[in-house]
């Protein structure tokens, strides 16, 4: 034809091609499924546009799929309503379009044990799958604008592709497919059905095989049907129609309300935190459906960031369609939809950590960093948060509780929650900070994340409960401490000359040394001045900035400890030796760094000294 006009592909797209021309993938059959994907795609756009927009081609035309097999030509045809392509659109979009995808996709191909056939749309180049099945293709489209002409794009799949005007009257896109000998099985109307059960059973529009004139498909809008008539596997499926996780969901919530907005909410949390390597959901949010038309396929602004790992579809029939997307942000019709999905979403984790705390704990595990990235970056949300949190503590340090039962557990009198910060909760078990609570039998919750610090900026508080570092020097005494130590404190005066030694050897290093009242098994402990930075906050800009210094501590000692007795009488050399190493010691438990040098060579020393 004269008029008909050759494009060469880009060059990964000629390299993909080549790559799945002369390949055999025994999934080959998901082309079909990333074509119905792409017309539903321009299905949707067109519905759409019309929302605003009558003036399109065949208005009236109804918005759906049609598929015509011819088992002798080996022919396959599919045909939408959708939004069609212009000339200058099928140019680009089937062919001269920079891919990035093309380029992961062949990275992909390099080295990998994945059926590349079922996870190409993931890539952004669906469309050239079809060329696992096909000797050659044409696509025939005509736009939904009224005055664009129908256009032709035929390609083999080798380095170049035709374009042609062509004669089409209706709207939409027709995609013809010569099929390979070997993919005969393709041009059977029963082998297609079967497929679209597997691969394409939710699309949102009608989908009709040859003449027959039942869908193959179910559309159904599964939150819209009644929860008792929906099976788990129906439940499953839709979650993995949609993302592609292969994991079943940890949780799913199906919520339908009248009042104050009608919204039907299909909801999942997945079963793990970050979204698979090969998952459909390439960006976070929910599918926003209004009457059933998707608005927006990642909508984030219907739950907070903390519950970001959401997955699933919210269906609302009282959001304003026909003004822009801008004005249903300013009608303060999203916050009241965001309250609820959100009120959902917390409504069905309590409820879980209520029925089934094992699975909970998993939740726990899998996605309480984002609660707790919540709590500290939402001060408006914590209270909502501050049920969900989980902590072990030194009672429990195996186990998962929630504050409400460690205030279930407190013991009488108590009225703070205790906390500790530290490393890791092996070694914060050993801390002296914590021998005062571990004599009373005080529970104290261990903070060993690196979040919980910046967490603890937004949980000062919960219910009546102050949250209090047991660092800190300033913790109330809640009985005398007089028969606390049963061993005998070092006699007065012996101990201000320790007190003198300690203040002599350490000198700027420290800002004061001094007696506690709170260590039983430890020599001693470092403290902040009541006036620097509390413990966690300091450890925030320890994480954020390597170049923050540690302030000052003050070194309280244990005046009934042994080794402190001992150290009286000896002599000043073996003295200085000891002091230094308690203060390396009481360093090294508060995750500070002694210089590590100097303190081999004095354990090398000390150790000489105890055997000879
Ligand atoms: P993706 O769907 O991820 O964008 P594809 O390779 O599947 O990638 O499709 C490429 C593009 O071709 C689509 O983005 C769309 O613009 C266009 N396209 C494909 N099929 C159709 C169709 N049936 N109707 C309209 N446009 C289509
Ligand atoms: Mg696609």
């Amino acid at each position: 034809m004269s008029d008909s006009q050759s494009f060469t592909f880009k060059a990964e797209t000629k390299q993909l091609l080549n790559i799945l021309i002369h390949s055999l993938y025994k999934d080959r059959e998901v082309f079909l499924r990333e074509l119905l994907s792409n017309a539903s795609d321009a299905l949707n756009r067109l519905r759409f546009e019309m929302l605003t927009n009558q003036n399109v081609l065949d208005p009236e035309a109804e918005l759906k799929i049609h598929i015509n097999v011819d088992k002798d030509e080996r022919m396959l045809t599919i045909q939408d309503t959708g939004i069609g392509m212009t000339k200058d659109e099928i140019i680009e979009n089937l062919g001269t379009i920079a891919q990035s995808g093309a380029r992961n996709f062949i990275e992909a191909t390099r080295d990998s044990e994945v059926d590349i056939a079922t996870v190409i749309g993931q890539f952004g180049v669906g469309f050239y799958s079809v060329f696992m099945a096909a000797d050659w293709v044409r696509v025939t489209s005509r736009s939904f604008k009224p005055r664009a002409k129908a256009v032709q794009w035929y390609a083999t799949g080798e380095d170049s592709f035709e374009v042609s005007p062509a004669e089409m009257n209706e709207r939409g896109t027709k995609i013809e497919i010569k099929l390979k000998e070997d993919a005969a099985e393709f041009a059977d109307e029963n082998t297609i059905r079967n497929i679209i059960k597997k691969h394409s059973d939710y699309i949102g529009f009608p989908i009709y095989i040859g003449d027959s004139e039942s869908q193959a498909n179910q559309q159904t809008s599964l939150w819209r049907s009644a929860r008792n008539e929906i099976t788990d596997d129906q439940y499953n499926d839709f979650y993995r129609q949609m993302t592609m996780e292969f994991e079943e969901p940890l949780l799913r919530i199906h919520a339908v309300t009248d009042a104050p907005l009608q919204v039907y909410a299909l909801l999942y949390i997945p079963a793990k935190g970050e979204r698979g390597m090969f998952s459909l959901r390439k960006e976070d949010g929910l599918k926003l459906y209004s009457r059933n038309i998707l608005i927006d396929e990642y909508n984030k602004d219907m739950l907070p960031e903390y519950l970001r790992f959401v997955q699933g579809v919210v269906d609302s029939e009282d959001l304003p369609l026909n003004v822009s997307r801008e004005t249903v942000q300013a009608s303060g019709f999203m916050p009241k939809l965001k309250k609820i999905v959100t009120g959902q979403v917390i409504r069905e984790l309590e409820k879980l950590a209520k029925d089934d705390t094992e699975k909970y704990n998993e939740f726990w595990k899998e996605f309480g960093l984002y609660l707790k990235q919540g709590i500290a970056a939402e001060p408006f949300e914590t209270e909502k948060i501050q049920p969900l949190l989980r902590f072990k503590t030194n009672q429990k340090p195996e186990e998962w509780s929630s504050l409400d039962e460690y205030i279930e557990r407190m013991r009488e009198g108590q009225k703070e929650i205790f906390y500790i910060v530290g490393d890791d909760p092996k070694s914060v078990l050993h801390s002296p900070h914590l021998d005062y609570f571990q004599s009373k039998g005080t529970e104290v919750l261990l903070l060993t994340d690196p979040l919980d610090s910046f967490m603890l900026m937004g949980l000062r508080k919960y219910k009546e409960y102050e949250l209090k570092n047991v660092a800190q020097a300033d913790v109330e005494e809640t009985e005398a401490s007089e028969k606390e130590s049963e061993a005998e404190k070092i006699a007065e005066d012996d101990f201000s000359t320790l007190l003198k030694r300690f203040k002599e050897e350490l000198g700027e290093r420290v800002t004061d040394v001094r007696a506690s009242k709170r260590l039983s098994q430890s020599v001693a402990r470092l403290v902040d001045p009541d006036d620097s930075l509390n413990p966690e906050m300091q450890r925030v800009y320890r994480y954020l900035g390597k170049d923050y210094e540690v302030p000052k501590k003050i070194l309280e000692l244990n005046p009934s400890h042994a080794i402190l007795k001992g150290l009286l009488g000896k002599d000043a050399d073996l003295q200085n030796e000891i002091i230094e190493q308690i203060f390396d010691n009481a360093l090294l438990v508060e995750g500070l760094h002694p210089d590590p040098a100097s303190m081999a060579t004095r354990i090398q020393k000390l150790m000489e000294l105890a055997l000879s």
